[in-house]
């Protein structure tokens, strides 16, 4: 059977796996403790916060067949927020979300996902893959301190780009793509209070603010009913000219932030965390949904080659998979 190797465990290394499990012999390696990359969830007993992708949307038809089980089975579900929209401090806009464009969440957190989509996968966590290189016709993975991890026939990346551009051989036909590729930062600030905030909405985008997204985390379906978990994005501008700062000042920053659009003293809240991440998001592409160098025997998917979506990681990975799936049945 061919062997596969899988960097990266988020949405669209699992669905490669997922999807060519039944055809290669597939091993994953993930530097997280766990599986969910980007659809992160941060556990703060008696809090819970997903720091990471906040909700999905299911667009194509293969991306709303593939969850359709997950909705039956109840991992996903619908979030039927209160939503508003501030603009210049002011609330300008609300709205509930409905059924007829629906809003999905994970549960009982993001990472559900992912954590079902692994489970009947080798995945090793806690493995930074640290370099590639081929011995005769296979690759070698390497991690801490030169240690092989395996040898396999093909390899896939489903890093963010830059970290995808680190470990790539330069010889691939499509590297200097990846190469080019800057996504952009965000900060999560994550803030845990004992009893309800008594807010007017469940979800608000934010303009004209360093802020650009808040969300009443203990609203979304399935989650614990402790006190309320609130859920802030920084813009990715803001981030972007402020990722290497020092944690207590994005995270003061940012609470003033928030106080001074929800006229709430934030700083207040029994437990305060920030969360930066150097490659969070990319605009809307217009190339190729996956790369791949048949000879060299290399994949490369992720949400960057399309758009920092949930869908569009799912999409990548996908589009990639079957790919493969076609080449390896003609071998
Ligand atoms: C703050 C934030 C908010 C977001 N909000 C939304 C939203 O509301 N809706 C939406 O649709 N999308 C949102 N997104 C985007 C969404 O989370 C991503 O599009 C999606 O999760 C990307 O999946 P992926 O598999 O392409 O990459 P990732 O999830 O990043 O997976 C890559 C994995 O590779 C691992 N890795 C990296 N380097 C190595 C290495 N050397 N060795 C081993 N493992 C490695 C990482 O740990 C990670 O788990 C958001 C993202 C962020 C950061």
């Amino acid at each position: 059977m061919t062997s596969i190797a899988i960097i990266g465990a988020g949405l669209s290394g699992l669905t490669v796996a997922n999807r060519l499990k039944n055809i290669a012999d597939i091993t994953l390696f993930e530097k997280s403790r766990g599986v969910s990359g980007r659809m992160a969830t941060r556990r703060a007993e008696p809090y819970f916060f997903d720091h990471g992708a906040q909700f999905f949307k299911a667009r194509t038809d293969a991306f709303q067949s593939f969850i359709a089980p997950m909705i039956d089975s109840g991992i996903v579900a619908v979030w039927d927020a209160h939503f508003v929209e501030f603009l210049d401090g002011a609330i300008t806009q609300k709205r509930q979300w409905g059924k007829d464009s629906p809003h999905y969440v994970s549960v009982p957190g993001m990472n559900a996902l992912a954590k079902h989509l692994s489970q009947e996968l080798t995945v090793h966590c806690g493995t930074h893959v640290h370099s590639i290189t081929k011995q005769s016709d296979k690759w070698l993975l390497h991690g801490e301190q030169d240690k092989l991890l395996g040898t396999f026939d093909w390899v896939i990346s489903s890093l963010p780009a830059e970290q995808a551009a680190t470990l790539l051989p330069s010889s691939l036909v499509f590297y200097q793509q990846v190469k080019s590729v800057n996504m952009k930062s965000c900060f999560s600030l994550m803030l845990g209070f004992e009893d309800d905030l008594a807010l007017d909405f469940d979800a608000a985008l934010v303009y004209g603010e360093d802020i650009s997204w808040i969300s009443v985390n203990s609203s979304k379906p399935g989650r614990k009913a402790d006190g309320c978990c609130l859920l802030i994005h920084s813009t990715n501008h803001w981030a972007n000219g402020h990722i290497d700062d020092d944690c207590s000042y994005v995270l003061d920053y940012l609470c003033k932030q928030t106080s001074n659009l929800i006229g709430h003293d934030v700083s207040l809240a029994n437990h305060k965390v920030v969360h930066g991440w150097r490659y969070a998001n990319i605009d809307k592409q217009h190339g190729e949904t996956h790369l791949i160098d048949q000879e060299a025997r290399i994949g490369v998917c992720g949400d960057w080659l399309i758009q920092g979506r949930v869908e569009a990681a799912f999409t990548s990975g996908y589009k990639l998979a079957n790919t493969i799936l076609g080449l390896l049945k003609h071998d």
